[in-house]
């Protein structure tokens, strides 16, 4: 079993990289990639405590871009470019290559956006949230992101959102956070195009993160076949190699229809359980919120040789 999709405390998880290795060592995964947003500086601790179990790692990152090829339109409302996560797999780690340069970019638009949202929030009555609270409750304060803000909003502010629970935390993202909430604000307006740019020549392999969330409004299986073959044939297109369709908070039967449907556009099916730690308190490491996922070894292989193509 192998995980591909997991964050620490560099970002919006909550272990440290030490900790996250050590229980890929308890369930008994055989290779990880730890993927925070938009930093690889949790690699080298990472790498150090995956040796000592034997646990082989691939370097990786989940970033934020926008694909203007499959737009958000709305009825009264302009067209705007649709956000989606997108991992990067064996990206280099040399500070002064242009995908890190990339990365740099991205952490200084979500730094920027970060003020915003703030500001934002203090205006609709979250007077006590401020990026001196937010910087006291990460280990690097590039790794701000909305879980952070969102937990803020429940510790500082019950008496605007209630108590924190599993529903209350989803209608935090409805309400106010996320991409048709009150306060939503987007990141960055780098795009697909541009990442793939950057990487050019650096062996880095692309796959597309949870792609039925990024760009379907209805998951059932008719609305995936009748869309995902277009999407899947664009990012192939454009540079990507992977689509993650073994994604751990979709039920199996979905899931077998995205690795189906990954095959036939000529791509690879990656996979992971985006574990976050107590930030989503029940998607467990390596078999997902379903319990039951389990992405086969060889899909490392796969991205390792195209990798190295
Ligand atoms: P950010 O990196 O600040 O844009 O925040 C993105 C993170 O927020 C994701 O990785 C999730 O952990 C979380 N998130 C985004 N949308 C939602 C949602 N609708 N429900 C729960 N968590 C969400
Ligand atoms: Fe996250
Ligand atoms: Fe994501
Ligand atoms: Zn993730």
């Amino acid at each position: 079993m192998i995980d591909l999709h997991t964050h620490s405390l560099f970002s919006d998880g909550s272990a440290s990289p030490a900790e996250l290795a050590a229980l890929a060592h308890r369930v008994g995964l055989s290779t990880i990639a730890l993927t925070d947003h938009d930093t690889t500086d949790s690699h080298e601790e990472m790498a150090a405590a995956c040796a000592s179990y034997g646990i082989d790692l691939i370097p990786g990152t989940e970033i934020s871009l926008v694909d203007s090829e499959f737009p958000i339109e709305r009825p009264g409302q302009a067209p705007r470019g649709r956000g989606v996560h997108v991992l990067a797999y064996f990206l280099p780690l040399d500070p002064a290559s242009p995908m890190q340069q990339f990365l740099t970019s991205l952490r200084r638009d979500r730094a920027t956006r970060n003020e915003s949202l703030v500001t934002m929030l203090q205006g609709f009555g979250f007077e006590q949230l401020t990026m001196e609270y937010l910087l006291t409750k990460v280990a690097h304060p590039d790794g701000i992101g909305r879980p952070h803000i969102a937990e803020a909003m429940f510790t500082l502010h019950p008496e605007i959102v209630g108590e924190r629970t599993e529903d209350s935390w989803r209608a935090v993202f409805t309400d106010w956070l996320g991409t048709d909430g009150k306060a939503y604000i987007p990141k960055t307006e780098l795009t697909i195009e541009d990442a793939v740019a950057a990487a050019k020549g650096s062996g880095t392999v692309f796959s597309v993160a949870h792609p039925l969330f990024n760009y379907l409004n209805s998951i059932t299986h008719e609305t995936i076949e009748r869309e995902m073959p277009r999407i899947m044939g664009s990012l192939r297109e454009r540079g990507f190699a992977g689509v993650e369709a073994y994604y751990g908070s979709t039920t199996a039967p979905t899931r077998a229809l995205m690795v189906k449907l990954t095959r036939d556009a000529g791509m690879i099916p990656t996979g992971g359980s985006d574990y976050h730690g107590s930030f989503k308190p029940e998607v467990a490491l390596g078999v997902g919120l379903t319990g039951d996922l389990n992405v086969p070894d060889h899909i490392a292989d796969e991205l390792r040789a195209a990798s190295s193509r």
